[in-house]
C-alpha cells in the first residue's frame, strides 16, 4: 500500500496512534522510534520510485564516464583530472589545452581508461593536438552545461520556462564569487538588478501553476526567485570589520530588495564561508527588520547545517522573525565548503567551524529539519539536500507536525537529482532548482565544486549511484560517533613536552576577539607615549638623550620617547654579563628551554595588548600585528623544542675501546640587533634563540620600535631569564649597534635589516678588536626584491590577490614582499587591468582601524624617501598607477611602474615601500631567468596551472622560500623556515631545524676507555 505522504495534497496522517500532531511537540523516546520507522518506511517507498535511475552526470559518455569513473577510483587521477578542468578557461590554444592534459594526466606509472592514455600520447602532433584539445573542451562544456543553465538570464530563459512547464520552480544564482575590485564588485550588483529587471516581468507571462504559485497557508509565492551571494558584491569584506562590510553591503542590498520587492521577486540570501557568514547574517537580519521591509515575506535566507553555529543561527532567526512580523524563508543545507574550512581552519589554528564528521551533520540536518517546522508561523522551510534519508526525514516531520505540502518547499542543485526531483514533482511538492548562470570561466569553479561534491567519499549521491549501497544503508540513522567534533579540539597544554604547535592567529570571526583587540587598541592609544627607558642587569635608567618615534598612522603623536643608551652603557652590560655568563652557560639545557617555554606562554597571554601597542607603534594593521605576536610564541615555544633535540648531548661512533660524547655550549655575549618591521617576532627569535643555545644577549631594538622590544624584556625577565643575561640597549645603530658590534667581548652577533647595514656589521665584524679572543660569528638576514611570476595559465583571481597582499601588505615593508610582478606571455593586458582596479581599493588609512588596508610607513625618512621616487618621473619606466594620498600620517600611495629591462633599479633596488614593478616575460623560462636577475635571494612566488611549470620553478627559481599558486609572505615557524642567500642572507633559516647551530660551539670530548687491555663496552 502506498504511503500517506506519497501523494502531498491528500496529507493523511501518518501516526495512527496520535490524532493530530502537536504543535511545538517534544518527541519522546518511544515517538523518535515511531518516527524512524515512518522514515524507514516512507524511505524505501520513494526509492523505489526512483531505483535504477542515475542523474546525468553519472550516465556514461565517453568523456563523463571517464572523469566521473576515474575520479571514483583513483583520488590521485581525481585531483589532477579536477585541477586540469579548473584550468581550461584559461588556456587559449589548442596546443595549450593539449599540453595540460598530458602534464596533468600521463603521470608515471599511472593506469588511465583504455585509449585515453594513448589519445593524449597522440596530442604530441599538431593536427592531433587540435582535435583532443576541442574534443576535451567540448565534453567538458558539455558538463558545465549539465550545472549551469545559461550565460546570463537571458540566455537560460528558455531553459527556465521549460523547467517552469515541468513543474518546477528554480532559484537563479548569478555565478562569478571572486571579485578583487571596486569595479568588478559593481559589475556584479549590476547584473543582478538587471536580472531583478528581467526576471519578474518574464515569468510573468508563463501559464499558472497551482503548487508552485501559493502555499495553501503560506501565500503567494514569486515565481522569479534570486539567489544573492554577498562576497562578490564587496571584495573587501573581513571578518575584522564585521562593521565596515555590513555598511557597505547594506548600501548595495538595499536598492536590490527594493526593487524586488516593487517588481514581486524573491531575494535569497545564499551562504558562504564561515568568515563571511556574520557579515552575511548582520546584513540580513538589517535589512529584513527595517520598516520598509519587515512586512516582506519574500526574503530568505540558507542555514549551514554542517556550522556549529547553526543551532545559534536558527535562535537568531526566529528572533528575527518574530520581531519583524512577516515570516522568513530559511532553505536549510548541509553546507558547501566543508573541505576549504577543515583545511582553512587548520592552516590559521583556529577551531573548525564545521562539524568534522558526516554523520554529525546528517543528525545536525534532521534536528533542524524539526525545529523549521515546528515554528511554521515563522519560517517557511526549504529542505535543499539531494539526500533521501534527509528529503524523508523533512516529509515524515512535516506530516507529525501538520505542516502542509506546499507550506514547505524542497530544493536542489540544477544537474544532480534529477530522478529524485520528478519524482517528488509528481507527488505534489513544491520542488525548485538552484539554477546558476554564467560564463565558463566562473562555471568551471562551480563545476569543479560539483564534481567534488559528487565524488566525495562521504556523498550521498556517490554511494548511491556509484557504491551501490543498499537501501539500508542509505537510510541508516545517522549515529553520531563516539568522539564527536566538540570533543576533538585541541588545547595547547604548553608543556615543554608537548609537540610543537604554531600559535593560532587571533580568530576575528569570534566577537570577542574583535572587541578586546578594539579595545586594546584605544587603551594602547590612550597610553602614547611609551617612556622607554636602558635596563642594565635590572638597573633603570630612564633619562639621557631621548629618541623620539611618532606613531606613523598621525604623524602629530609622539609613540614613544626613549633613553638612548650610550657607548659606556653597552661597556657596563657586557661586562655584568660577562661576569655572569659561565653560570648560564653551564645550567642544564633543560632549565633554559623551559624559560624560553615560559617566555612563549607571556607573551600568548599577553598577545592582544603587544599586538595594539604594534598597532601604533610600527603602523601594523591589526591581523599584521596579531600575526607577529603569534610568531614570537611559535619563535618561544619551537626553540625551546629543538633546543632540546639540537643542542643535547650525544655519542658519536660506537667502536669499543673509546667514548666520543658530542656537547653544544653557548658562546658567549651575544648581540641581538632587530629591525623594526616584524618588532617582536624577529627580535624574540633571535634573543630566544640565542639564549636557548646558552649566550648572554644584548638587545638593541631598532629605534622605532623600542616600546614594544621593551614589554619583550618585561615579560623576558619576568619568565625568569637572569637579569645580567639580557639588557635592554636602545639607541641608534650608528652608537649603539656599532659599539655593540666591536666591541671584543661580544662574540656572536644576530642581525636582521638592510643590506647596508647588514654588510657593515659583516666588515666590521671581521676586525679582530685588540684583546679579542674568539672569531665573531654573523647571523645576518637582509633584503630580498622578490617576484612574483604569473604564468599564462593562472588563475587571476588568486594571482591578483596573492600580489595585492604580497606586495601592499603592511605597506610592503617587509623583506619577503613582492616588488616585482613578472608576466608570461598573454595574460599582461587583462592582469595589470585587474591588478591597477584592484589596487585602486587600497586607501590608505591608520593602522588603528579595523578595515585598513594600506597603513602609513614607518617613519619620516621612509615617507620622504618614497615620496620622492613617487615625485619625479622615472627614467625608463612607466608609472602605470598611483593611489590615492593621504597627509596626516606617513602615508605613501601604492604605485605600479612598467618596466621593460630587468636590470631596471625598480627591478634591482629594495624600496620597502608600496610600490611595484611589472614586467612582461616572453615565456615561462624567460620569467624565471628574470625574476632570477637581483642580487636578492629571500622569497618568490609562481602562480601556475601547469604542472611543468611548477616542476621548473622549484628547480630553477633560486629564492630561499618559493611559493607556489600562494603569496610570498606568511612564512610560518617550523612550516617555512624562514631565510635567503645571495645578498639577502648568509643562508641560515630562521625557525626551521639548525639555526640554533649557529649560536652555539660543538665540542666532542673522546675518552679512552681501554685500562689495562680490557673495555667496558665488550665486558
Ligand atoms: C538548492 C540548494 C541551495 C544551496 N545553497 C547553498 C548555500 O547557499 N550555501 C552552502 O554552503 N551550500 C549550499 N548548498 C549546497 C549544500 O550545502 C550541500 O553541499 C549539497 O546539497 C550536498 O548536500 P546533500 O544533503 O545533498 O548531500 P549529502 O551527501 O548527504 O551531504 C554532503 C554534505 O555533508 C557535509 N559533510 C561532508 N563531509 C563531512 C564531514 N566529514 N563532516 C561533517 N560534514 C560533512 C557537507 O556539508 C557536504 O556538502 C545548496 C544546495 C541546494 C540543493
Amino acid at each position: 500500500m502506498a504511503h500517506g505522504l506519497l501523494v502531498a495534497r491528500k496529507a493523511p496522517t501518518l501516526y495512527s496512534g496520535m490524532d493530530s500532531a502537536p504543535e511545538n511537540s517534544h518527541v519522546s523516546a518511544a515517538d523518535d522510534i515511531l518516527l524512524e520507522h515512518d522514515v524507514q518506511r516512507l524511505g524505501r517507498e520513494l526509492h523505489g520510485r526512483i531505483k535504477g535511475k542515475s542523474p546525468g552526470i553519472f550516465q556514461a559518455s565517453y568523456w563523463k564516464g571517464l572523469l566521473m569513473d576515474g575520479a571514483m577510483r583513483d583520488p590521485a587521477l581525481k585531483t589532477d583530472l579536477f585541477r586540469l578542468v579548473d584550468a581550461l578557461p584559461a588556456l587559449a590554444t589548442s596546443e595549450e589545452i593539449a599540453r595540460h592534459a598530458r602534464e596533468y594526466l600521463l603521470a608515471d606509472q599511472r593506469s588511465l581508461p583504455m585509449g585515453l592514455g594513448l589519445a593524449l600520447r597522440t596530442t604530441q602532433n599538431r593536427i592531433a593536438a587540435s582535435i583532443s584539445a576541442f574534443v576535451i573542451k567540448r565534453h567538458v562544456r558539455g558538463m558545465a552545461e549539465m550545472f549551469i543553465i545559461g550565460r546570463d538570464a537571458r540566455d537560460a530563459r528558455a531553459s527556465l520556462q521549460r523547467l517552469w512547464n515541468q513543474g518546477f520552480g528554480f532559484t537563479v544564482d548569478l555565478l562569478g564569487e571572486a571579485s578583487v575590485s571596486e569595479a568588478e564588485s559593481e559589475v556584479y550588483v549590476r547584473r543582478y538588478d538587471d536580472l531583478i529587471d528581467f526576471l519578474p516581468a518574464e515569468t510573468a507571462r508563463w501559464k499558472a501553476n497551482e503548487i508552485l504559485d501559493r502555499g495553501p497557508s503560506s501565500g503567494s509565492h514569486p515565481r522569479a526567485n534570486i539567489s544573492l551571494k554577498l562576497s562578490a558584491m564587496d571584495h573587501l569584506l573581513d571578518p575584522a570589520d564585521v562593521e565596515g562590510g555590513v555598511h557597505r553591503l547594506l548600501g548595495r542590498v538595499r536598492p536590490l530588495l527594493r526593487k524586488a520587492r516593487d517588481l514581486g521577486a524573491f531575494i535569497h540570501f545564499d551562504l558562504e564561508q564561515w568568515s563571511l557568514h556574520e557579515i552575511a547574517f548582520r546584513v540580513f537580519e538589517t535589512l529584513a527588520a527595517e520598516p520598509e521591509f519587515a512586512s516582506w515575506p519574500h526574503l530568505g535566507i540558507v542555514m549551514q547545517a554542517y556550522l556549529k553555529s547553526a543551532d545559534d543561527d536558527l535562535d537568531r532567526l526566529l528572533a528575527l522573525a518574530a520581531k519583524r512580523g512577516a515570516p522568513i524563508t530559511v532553505r536549510l543545507v548541509k553546507g558547501a565548503y566543508w573541505d576549504y574550512e577543515f583545511v582553512q581552519s587548520g592552516l590559521i589554528g583556529v577551531p573548525c567551524p564545521v562539524l568534522l564528521h558526516k554523520p554529525e551533520t546528517d543528525a545536525h540536518y534532521e534536528r533542524l529539519t524539526r525545529r523549521l517546522l515546528e515554528n511554521r508561523d515563522k519560517i517557511h522551510a526549504a529542505f535543499g539536500t539531494h539526500n533521501l534519508r534527509s528529503i524523508t526525514v523533512a516529509l515524515t516531520w512535516a506530516e507529525k507536525l501538520g505542516v502542509a505540502p506546499g507550506d514547505f518547499e524542497l530544493q536542489m542543485l540544477y544537474g544532480m537529482a534529477e530522478a529524485e526531483r520528478e519524482m517528488l514533482r509528481s507527488l505534489g511538492h513544491r520542488v525548485r532548482l538552484y539554477t546558476p548562470v554564467g560564463d565558463l570561466l566562473t562555471g568551471m569553479a562551480y563545476l569543479v565544486r560539483r564534481l567534488l561534491e559528487n565524488t566525495a567519499n562521504s556523498s550521498f549521491v556517490r554511494l548511491r549511484h556509484y557504491e551501490g549501497a543498499d537501501i539500508g544503508e542509505l537510510l541508516a540513522k545517522p549515529e553520531i560517533p563516539a568522539l564527536s567534533s566538540g570533543e576533538t579540539a585541541k588545547s595547547y597544554d604548553g608543556l615543554l613536552s608537548a609537540p610543537f604547535e604554531n600559535c593560532p592567529l587571533s580568530d576575528f570571526t569570534n566577537a570577542q576577539v574583535r572587541a578586546a583587540f578594539a579595545q586594546a587598541v584605544a587603551e594602547a592609544e590612550k597610553q602614547m607615549p611609551w617612556h622607554i627607558p636602558v635596563v642594565i642587569n635590572g638597573r633603570i635608567w630612564p633619562d639621557g638623550e631621548a629618541l623620539h618615534h611618532v606613531s606613523p598612522n598621525l604623524n602629530a603623536r609622539l609613540a614613544a620617547r626613549t633613553n638612548s643608551a650610550t657607548v659606556e652603557d653597552v661597556e657596563h652590560a657586557v661586562r655584568d654579563a660577562r661576569t655572569g655568563w659561565p653560570a648560564w652557560r653551564d645550567l642544564p639545557l633543560k632549565n633554559r628551554a623551559k624559560l624560553i617555554n615560559n617566555l612563549g606562554a607571556r607573551l600568548e597571554a599577553d598577545r592582544v595588548r603587544l599586538a595594539a601597542m604594534e598597532v601604533h607603534e610600527q603602523g601594523k594593521p591589526w591581523r599584521e600585528a596579531d600575526a607577529d605576536i603569534a610568531e614570537a610564541v611559535d619563535f618561544c615555544r619551537y626553540y625551546a623544542r629543538q633546543a632540546l633535540t639540537e643542542l643535547g648531548p650525544r655519542t658519536q661512533g660506537h667502536l669499543p675501546g673509546e667514548a666520543n660524547t658530542l656537547t653544544y655550549e653557548g658562546r658567549g655575549i651575544c648581540a641581538v640587533i632587530a629591525p623594526w618591521n616584524f618588532p617582536l617576532a624577529i627580535l624574540c627569535g633571535m634573543t630566544a634563540a640565542a639564549l636557548v643555545a646558552g649566550n648572554a644577549v644584548m638587545l638593541k631594538p631598532a629605534e622605532q620600535a623600542t616600546a614594544v622590544a621593551h614589554a619583550f624584556y618585561q615579560h623576558a625577565i619576568a619568565a625568569g631569564i637572569p637579569a645580567d643575561m639580557l639588557a635592554f640597549l636602545p639607541g641608534p645603530g650608528e652608537i649603539v649597534g656599532d659599539a655593540l658590534v666591536r666591541h671584543r667581548d661580544v662574540v656572536q652577533i644576530a642581525f636582521t635589516g638592510s643590506r647596508d647595514v647588514g654588510l657593515s656589521i659583516l666588515k666590521s665584524a671581521a676586525e679582530i678588536a685588540p684583546g679579542q679572543t674568539m672569531i665573531k660569528r654573523v647571523v645576518c638576514e637582509m633584503g630580498g626584491k622578490n617576484a612574483i611570476i604569473v604564468d599564462d595559465d593562472a588563475d587571476l583571481d588568486e594571482a591578483i590577490t596573492g600580489v595585492i597582499r604580497s606586495a601592499f601588505g603592511y605597506a610592503g615593508q617587509k623583506c619577503s614582499a613582492c616588488s616585482r610582478v613578472i608576466v608570461v606571455g598573454g595574460g599582461y593586458a587583462p592582469f595589470l587591468a585587474r591588478l591597477k582596479a584592484a589596487a585602486a581599493s587600497l586607501v590608505p588609512s591608520s593602522a588603528a582601524t579595523p578595515d585598513c588596508l594600506l597603513p602609513p610607513v614607518i617613519d619620516e625618512a621612509s615617507f620622504t624617501r618614497l615620496r620622492d621616487l613617487l615625485r619625479e618621473p622615472v627614467a625608463d619606466a612607466q608609472r602605470v598607477f598611483c593611489g590615492a594620498v593621504k597627509s596626516d600620517g606617513w602615508f605613501v600611495p601604492p604605485a605600479i611602474f612598467e618596466v621593460s629591462d630587468p636590470r631596471h633599479p625598480l627591478m634591482q633596488r629594495e624600496l620597502f615601500g608600496p610600490i611595484l614593478a611589472i614586467f612582461a616575460a616572453r615565456d615561462f623560462s624567460h620569467a624565471i631567468e628574470v625574476a632570477n636577475t637581483s642580487d636578492y635571494a629571500l622569497t618568490g612566488a609562481v602562480y601556475s596551472r601547469s604542472p611543468r611549470h611548477l616542476e621548473q620553478a622549484q628547480k630553477e627559481f633560486r629564492v630561499g622560500n618559493l611559493y607556489l599558486n600562494r603569496p610570498c609572505t606568511g612564512a610560518l615557524v617550523n612550516r617555512q623556515p624562514f631565510g635567503g642567500f645571495k645578498m639577502s642572507g648568509a643562508g641560515t633559516k630562521a625557525g626551521g631545524p639548525g639555526y640554533l647551530l649557529n649560536f652555539a660551539e660543538m665540542r666532542v670530548c673522546t675518552e679512552n676507555t681501554m685500562r689495562r687491555g680490557f673495555t667496558p663496552e665488550i665486558l
